[in-house]
């Protein structure tokens, strides 16, 4: 079978493979230069350990990437031994939904998010396979460890006119998804930040609204903190060309702030480019405490008391017993 692309929060392809030996591996990540030119495949080392527990909100640990790709456990017993408590596993479309639900069922240290990407929407629709997806994904999101709508939302970035109409129409399927199933939601909004806020208000937004890898600008931050939107910062608010960013988080109250890696995209400054992992948490978090000229260990309690207030606890929940 032809690889099928897939998009990631932040636009870069990747393709699905039957991959490896490892059950665990969905997909590989495609290995094709980052910004034009060959990438870094090595791991970046272990930051200093954060002496506040923290959480990564936002990762896709079913992608293999780096020269010795790691599986999941191997990412979050890294992540552990830095003060990454766990993660939410993301999907993007049936496969990789099923593999979060299945995963966090079984695995402490993992929540999941489950839906269409918005970029893949409009693959389902072509192939009048969409109402089915969505379907199922209304399923998966009853099940146990599953707290999360996502990722979902509006990309005109790589769709383009022709694909829109799928989107939206995906978009508010998963809006009222979070909602009967009272969980909170991811959003993804690449180049559609007012079509995005147009939606949420239209339609109502649901309680736990987290705009994944926020993109926008200081006034969008403010719009969104106004409806007590969450904002999920990634490793691109460490970018050099990043300043939007940094506003963005200085003007918005601290209960309003999440983190996340979106591993393996998005790696933090000075790692740019290199696999990303739940343990680099710590480098943005860093990052972002200087640029607010707070404690870091300050910022990591209000992080981790957001992430919870939106997510629930990691440990409310029991995994089901090994099969
Ligand atoms: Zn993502």
């Amino acid at each position: 079978m032809a690889p099928v692309p897939f998009e990631t929060a932040c636009g870069l392809l990747r393709e699905r493979e039957g991959f490896m030996s490892e059950s665990q591996y969905i997909r590989k990540r495609e290995s094709r230069a980052e910004h034009g030119q060959s990438r870094d495949l090595s791991y970046p080392p272990l930051p200093e350990p954060l002496a506040v527990g923290v959480y990564d909100n936002h990762a896709h640990l079913e992608i293999a990437d780096g020269e010795n790709p790691m599986d999941y456990r191997e990412h979050l017993d890294r992540a552990g031994a830095v003060g990454v408590l766990g993660a939410v596993q993301v999907g993007g479309d049936l496969e990789t939904s099923r593999w979060s639900a299945d995963v966090a069922a079984r695995e402490p240290r993992l929540l999941a998010a489950v839906a269409i990407h918005p970029n893949e929407a409009p693959n389902y629709e072509a192939a009048g396979t969409l109402d089915a997806a969505l379907a199922e994904i209304d399923e998966l999101a009853a099940r146990p460890r599953v707290r999360a709508i996502g990722e979902t939302g509006l990309d005109f970035f790589r769709t383009d006119e022709s694909g829109r109409a799928a989107q939206f129409r995906s978009f508010e399927a998963h809006i009222a998804m979070a909602k009967s199933h009272d969980l909170a939601m991811q959003i993804h909004d690449r180049d559609a930040h007012a079509e995005v806020i147009d939606t949420l208000l239209r339609v109502g937004a649901p309680e736990r609204t987290v705009f994944h890898c926020f993109s926008g600008d200081a006034e969008m931050a403010r719009l969104c903190a106004d409806h007590g939107w969450y904002l999920s910062f990634a490793g691109t608010v460490t970018f050099k060309n990043a300043a939007n960013l940094r506003e963005a988080l200085s003007l918005i109250p601290r209960e309003r702030i999440l983190v996340e890696t979106d591993a393996p995209f998005l790696t933090p400054t000075p790692f740019r480019g290199r696999p990303n992992s739940p343990y680099l948490i710590p480098i943005t978090l860093r990052a972002m405490a200087e640029h607010l000229e707070t404690d870091v260990l300050a910022l990591a309690a209000h992080v981790t008391a957001n992430t919870e207030r939106v997510y629930g606890s990691w440990d409310d929940e029991p995994v089901e017993p090994p099969r």
